[in-house]
């Protein structure tokens, strides 16, 4: 039975969460001298250049805990991470993350080296982009952080490798597989050539970061911090994800990458799967945490509801706010679809073309100023009388 730790941990003191971090490893039936002589690389959650209180980043003193666990254990961390449309240097500064590589001595791994791994598993998607660091790892560490997504319904342990794909290029992902379940089965492919596509397998732990984590429109700054007061781990991160989501209390159906995970053997899903050690599901009573208003479940790549008229009905658009917009124009560079153009109008905010807009959300994800808010589709509140 796979196992997963699951640890109560109230904030971020560096010594506290290495304490814990070795408690879960221990509850994992791992040694930490699994470091030992190893090259690992350390991937955490850096989505954008944010200060660590708004919670869209693994928080820095996570990571720092991470790195002393690897070093006083004899491994070498390698900060690998790609973040999507800012460059890693400045999102290290914003978030404290260069001055603990610095103080900390970790090496950080340059984004625009790639490799291509292949892997001729049953899946759609074969070949991915990503950091050479990895082909060079024995172990990789994923430090994800729990948040909710408009399109995944939840980012964590499995999402977080996407990050590991060169900067923009994860935008373009979303134009091949375009609806939530294209995306999910998008993802797993990925996730199951990082398990199977490497000649001598990495070995994978997952330590996800939900002390404080994110609801509502997450994953970027639109979305709202929001106390769990945990630490999970685990070598399998469908399970990881599983038991989060069970943490937090939200449906567990709508996470696409956990019920298609188990489905295609990549991991447990169901909880009665998993041998949940430590402080257990009913050490946390939280019944009220918010999911994306974006439900993401219209298929939206298929015909006739990737018309204008269906997507304008049934989902929800990403619409900009004149008040805060700043017009930096982010959204409109990693626009997937084309569809942000700039405005002929007077407050110069962009300019959405719904018919091409995709509803993948990458606008909202990096919108530095949470000026991108979802409106719901005309029929919306209808169908969800309906359905409830
Ligand atoms: S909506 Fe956000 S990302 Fe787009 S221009 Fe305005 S501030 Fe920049
Ligand atoms: S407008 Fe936003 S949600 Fe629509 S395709 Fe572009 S990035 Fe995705």
């Amino acid at each position: 039975m796979t196992r997963v730790a699951l640890l109560k941990c109230e904030d971020y003191d560096s010594l506290l969460i290495v304490e814990k971090m070795l408690e879960a490893l221990n509850l994992l039936g791992l040694e930490p001298e699994i470091f030992s002589g190893k090259r690992v690389v350390i991937k955490p959650n850096l989505l954008s250049a944010s200060a660590p209180e708004k919670s869209v980043v693994t928080h820095p003193e996570f990571f720092r805990a991470a790195l002393r666990v690897v070093r006083n254990h004899g491994g070498t961390p390698i900060l690998c991470e790609s973040p999507g449309f800012q460059p890693l240097g400045k999102v290290m500064k914003k978030t404290g993350y260069d001055r603990i590589a610095e103080e900390e001595g970790c090496e950080v791994a340059d984004p625009r080296a790639t490799k291509i791994l292949f892997h001729d598993g049953p899946c759609r998607f074969k070949r991915f982009e990503i950091s050479s660091a990895v082909f060079d790892a024995d172990i990789l560490l994923n430090l994800p952080k729990f948040k909710t997504h408009g399109l995944t319904y939840i980012t964590g342990a499995v999402k977080n490798l996407f990050g590991l794909i060169y900067g923009l290029n994860k935008s373009q992902w979303h134009l091949k597989a375009r609806s939530k379940e294209e995306f999910s089965e998008f993802l797993l492919d990925y996730y199951s050539a990082l398990l199977r596509g490497f000649e001598k397998p990495k070995i994978f732990i997952h330590l996800m970061d939900a002390v404080i984590g994110l609801e509502g429109e997450g994953p970027g700054l639109a979305g709202t911090p929001r106390n769990i007061g945990a630490i999970l781990a685990g070598q399998d991160a469908v399970a990881v994800d599983a038991v989060v989501t069970g943490v937090v209390g939200l449906r567990q159906k709508e996470v696409l990458t956990v019920t298609l995970g188990e489905k295609r053997g990549l991991g447990a899903g169901a909880l009665d799967r998993i041998d949940v050690k430590g402080d257990g599901l009913d050490a946390f009573q939280i019944r009220d945490y918010a999911p994306s208003k974006a439900s993401g479940r219209t298929p939206v790549s298929a015909w006739p509801l990737n018309t204008r008229l269906f997507k304008d009905l049934l989902v929800e658009k990403p619409v900009p706010s004149e008040e805060r917009c700043t017009l930096c124009y982010q959204c409109k560079a990693i626009c997937p679809g084309g569809a942000i153009g700039e405005s002929k109008g007077e407050s110069g905010i962009p300019c959405y073309d719904y018919n091409k807009c995709i509803r993948c959300y990458c606008c909202m994800e990096i919108c530095p100023e949470a000026a991108i808010g979802l409106k719901r589709g005309k029929l919306q509140w209808l169908v969800s009388k309906w359905s409830s």
